[in-house]
């Protein structure tokens, strides 16, 4: 079994206690990693502190040229680093290796950032004064992620807080340390100063509450559920901890009558269950206009049949396991919840073969409103289908949650494709596509799917604080 340390403030450090790392796919121990204790993490605090000015005075360029390495090293190794998310995550390899693919642009995104991080000069209301805008690192920054897109949704703060000129401290999930630990032997191969990146790995709450509470931590950004994102935001009422937070979705995706079908099928397949149906942009509740529902339900439960289930790093998977038994568990539970209030299930739904927590992808039809599916977040390969008969009814349907991440729409009216783009409430709209997220734009929710926006120009202003210089006299 491989046992990792962490990697503090320069240095490789093992500890006696460690977190064992399972293979998803079959539920066999692959690693051990050390994990740290309260006063461990205020150390890599103090630690980054130290280090804070010195990388904040950095150039762009200096701090760009260091991520621009860093992107060379994750790609020279992402044959192996997708293995381990396989391993780890239990996704099949090709879509490891297309977050390994996305990981590396998102790194390059934010060196080419680095050099761009402009204030202003503002014209003076009042003789004798000039205005400068300036832009400054926000400070030590705690980067808290969670387990389903493990390395791609690390880098969105890693690479955006580091192009800003702030130390960051990563908490992977717990499900899936080992390729924050692949990333943090490549940030030291890269070449960057000690305590600027930091790896902890140990039990969250405490973790958490040391972000929350230190004073030296300036600002937490977190991946994950709302509930625990709720839990931050009133941690950080106490102190006032800057928070970015990417939360919980539960995407509408709509299909007009006038889409091209085909491609809809397609697209919702992808939206439904890439990631085996993990992912908080995935289509939640799919939408189909009445008059071509039979005919879209006829192509998609004929394509979600044809998806392969399997262990990930076998050839030609669609779709593995999910994380753990419990989110096995909550997927039945979603599926017999839907059934006993009048759902017919058209295909899957069902435990599958395996040692891994695999469920068999499921379409459902006849769905009661208030079936839990259609309210809750169901992060599994089940896709409710919904018919609708005009476009203010949908657009009322899919803006009905508390959530706003992500909302997709199949048509070819392109008025009505910019109706839908300006009435959806979602950080991110689709519109005849589903996989939106690109480095160059910002992503982030509306309502309860989170605060602030990762990628884009947004992503790392995120890690910058405004300061306003009056100069008199002049
Ligand atoms: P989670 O349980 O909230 O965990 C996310 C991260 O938070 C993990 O690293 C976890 O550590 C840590 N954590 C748990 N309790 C904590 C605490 N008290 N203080 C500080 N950190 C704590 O979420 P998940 O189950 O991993 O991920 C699924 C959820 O994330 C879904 O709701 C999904 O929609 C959402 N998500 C959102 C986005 C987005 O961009 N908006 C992207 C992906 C996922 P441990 O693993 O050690 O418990």
């Amino acid at each position: 079994m491989d046992k990792y340390g962490l990697y503090l403030n320069g240095e490789w450090v093992n500890s006696d206690r460690a977190l064992t790392v399972y293979d998803k796919g079959n539920g066999e121990a692959i690693a051990e990693v050390s994990t740290i204790d309260r006063a461990g993490i205020r150390k890599a605090i103090e630690d980054a502190e130290a280090a804070r000015s010195g990388w904040a005075n950095q150039t762009g360029i200096t701090r760009g040229n260091l991520l621009l390495k860093l992107a060379d090293e994750v790609a020279r190794r992402s044959d192996e680093i997708a293995r381990d998310i396989t391993l780890e995550n239990g996704k099949p390899l090709p879509q490891s290796k297309g977050e390994l693919g996305m990981s590396v642009d998102h790194i390059r995104w934010f060196a080419e950032e680095a050099r761009r991080s402009y204030g202003r000069v503002v014209s003076h209301q009042t003789e004798g004064k000039r205005h400068l805008i300036l832009k400054s690192p926000v400070g030590v920054v705690g980067a808290i992620a969670p387990w389903n897109f493990p390395l791609v949704l690390s880098l969105r703060k890693v690479a955006a807080a580091l192009a800003a000129g702030c130390p960051v401290i990563l908490k992977p999930a717990s499900a899936t340390p080992i390729c924050a630990v692949k990333l943090a032997e490549c940030i030291e191969a890269a070449g960057f100063p000690r305590g600027v990146f930091q790896l902890v790995v140990g039990k969250a709450s405490e973790i958490g509450s040391e972000m929350l509470e230190n004073p030296l931590c300036r600002k937490i950004s977190f991946t994950g559920s709302t509930e625990i994102g709720k839990r931050l935001i009133e941690g950080a009422a106490k102190t006032c901890t800057r928070l970015s937070l990417e939360l919980g979705g539960n995407a509408p995706l709509l299909i007009f009558a006038d889409a091209d079908l085909d491609k809809a099928v397609e697209g919702a397949i992808i939206a439904k269950f890439r990631n085996t149906g993990q992912s908080c942009v995935a289509s939640n509740r799919i939408y189909v206009e009445r008059s071509v529902f039979d005919a879209f339900v006829e192509k998609f439960v004929a394509a979600t049949k044809a998806l392969k289930i399997g262990y990930g790093l076998e050839e030609g998977m669609d779709i593995g396991p999910l994380i753990d038994e419990a989110g096995c568990e909550s997927t039945l539970r979603f599926v017999e919840d839907a059934k006993a209030k009048g759902a017919r299930v058209l295909c899957g739904g069902t435990r599958g073969d395996g040692d891994g927590a695999f469920v068999t992808p499921a379409v459902l039809v006849d769905l009661s409103e208030d079936a839990l599916c259609m309210s809750e977040e169901i992060f599994a390969p089940v896709a409710p289908v919904i018919p609708f008969d005009t476009e203010e009814e949908v657009v009322r349907l899919a803006n009905d949650t508390e959530y706003g991440l992500a909302a997709y729409a199949f048509t070819s009216d392109l008025n009505r494709a910019l109706r839908l783009a300006e009435q959806l409430e979602a950080g991110t709209v689709g519109i005849n596509e589903s996989v939106p997220a690109t480095s160059n734009c910002p992503f982030g929710g509306f309502k309860q799917s989170g605060w602030g926006r990762e990628l884009g120009t947004e992503g790392m202003e995120a890690y910058l604080e405004t300061k306003h210089v009056s100069i008199g006299g002049v």
